[in-house]
């Protein structure tokens, strides 16, 4: 029988490397490899309406067992960060962990330090799953992945669990902020859904970043440099003012943690006549980003009018917004998931995350998504790796959560909602004709005073 374990060792071994700027959607043709894959392995668990689609999103439902429970969905990512190369993935299965630093055998430079990882002392004992140190492991979001397939394999095999319907849905291109691009809520029609994307275990990640991205254009003049002096306009030299001016103490992932915000210059490209750079714009406080948006304009205005002759533009979009304010739409997408991690054996956590997920777009747009950790450490490096154990606690949250859900009857609610109208009709009718019958039976002639009776 297929396990946690055997799946996800079959999902990082494809590659599934999202890629920035591709044409195509999704950017990269492994993700629809492994999407195929997932659906086959949908169908083989019997699942109902497995569907992949054009843009590579899986989608399929695990009937519900009781009548009139909400469906709640389960989503996670099949891409992994462009960041580091995950081709020929050769997983490392370590069993029994000694709780000592780990050297990746295929560049012993490469070594997972329980210094710099402390979530590694609580592991002793259990089985952990590294890369050999020369791609990404992709737990992020591959644990998820396996996490929500084993979940559904076990409710499918066992109908004495009693719970609701359950939506899956396997997304592509999150890791370069494309997640949710195609994503049709109408046809996930969910009462919530939970990302499966997160660190360690226990934790609910009920608060993201709200994220812009600022594009600054900066047009210098180029001229051969044997005749440039007083006519050249290098626009490196101006990129590397501005950005030498971003606030670097205060406002930098590299500096700040825990509710700071941050300005995050992270791409650059251009020659002498023009330079592009692409700056992050993060903070808790939505509305603190308009702040910092305007920090890059003052840099923007001081430099052009040291440099009259350069042109510098900034451009602003909006990315994603913080979940928490769209998740009191629904409390109890947190409140079940909390019981459901305890029910599993682990202490729930609320947690900020500095970053976004797929929940945060899908919060915004209207179904309320946290997310849930599924056991992956250190990810977007070849340090990445998984814990079996904690995967395996993922997977019980899971069908705890089902059952939680399950036993949420919205028939019920919404008859009790019927009755509640209709028994507030009656008291109103009731106390119309009481005050009409009062009104009626006071004698005429003291109804109004004397005085003001109409001629
Ligand atoms: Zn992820």
């Amino acid at each position: 029988m297929d396990t946690l374990l055997d799946r996800f060792i079959r999902y990082v071994k494809v590659e599934t490397t999202a890629k920035e700027d591709s044409k195509t959607y999704p950017s990269t043709p492994g993700q629809l490899e492994l999407g195929k894959i997932l659906a086959d392995e949908l169908r083989a668990l019997k699942l109902e309406n497995v569907t992949m689609d054009e843009h590579g999103i899986v989608m399929a439902t695990v009937p519900g067992n009781v009548p009139g429970a909400p469906t709640i969905g389960w989503c996670s990512h099949v891409d992994t960060s462009p960041e580091f190369t995950a081709k020929n993935v050769k997983p490392q299965i370590i069993k029994n962990y000694d709780g000592k630093d780990i050297t990746l055998p295929g560049d012993t430079a490469r070594v997972i330090k329980v210094s710099e990882c402390p979530a590694l002392k609580n592991m002793k004992g259990k089985t952990l799953i590294t890369t050999d140190g020369t791609t990404l492991l992709g737990a992020d979001d591959k644990a998820g992945v396996a996490v929500i397939m084993t979940a559904a394999a076990q409710l499918m095999a066992n109908p004495q669990i009693k719970h609701g319907p359950v939506r899956i849905i396997y997304t592509c291109d999150e890791e370069i902020g494309h997640g949710t691009d195609h994503l049709d809520l109408k046809k996930i029609d969910c009462t919530c859904a939970y990302t499966l994307d997160g660190e360690d275990e226990g934790n609910i990640e009920n608060e993201t970043w709200s994220a812009n991205l600022a594009t600054v254009m900066i047009t210098g003049k180029n001229i051969h440099p044997g005749f440039a002096k007083g006519r050249m306009v290098n626009a490196i030299r101006l990129a590397g003012q501005f950005i030498e001016r971003i606030p670097w103490h205060s406002m930098s992932p590299e500096t700040t943690e825990g509710r700071v915000g941050f300005l995050h210059p992270y791409v650059i490209e251009g020659g002498v006549p023009e330079v592009k750079i692409k700056v992050l714009l993060r903070s808790f406080v939505t509305k603190e980003l308009e702040d910092q948006a305007n920090i890059l304009r003052n840099i923007a205005a001081t430099l052009k009018a040291e440099h009259p002759e350069a042109e510098i533009k900034i451009d602003v979009t909006e990315q994603y917004r913080n979940m928490l304010e769209y998740l009191k739409k629904e409390p109890r997408a947190t409140k079940l998931a909390e019981q459901a991690i305890r029910n599993a054996g682990v202490e729930p956590k609320y947690q900020s995350i500095r970053g976004g997920t797929d929940g945060s777009r899908m919060s915004e747009k209207g179904l309320p998504t946290p997310n849930l950790s599924t056991g992956m450490h250190n990810f977007h490096s070849p340090l990445e790796f998984a814990c079996l154990e904690q995967m395996e606690n993922a997977v019980k949250t899971l069908v705890e959560l089902a059952q939680l859900w399950g036993k949420k009857n919205e028939n019920c609610k919404r008859k009790n909602a019927r009755n509640h109208r209709a028994e507030r009709l009656t008291f109103f009718l009731c106390l119309f004709y009481f005050a009409f019958s009062i009104s009626h039976s006071v004698p005429k002639e003291h109804s109004y005073p004397p005085n003001r009776r109409r001629s």
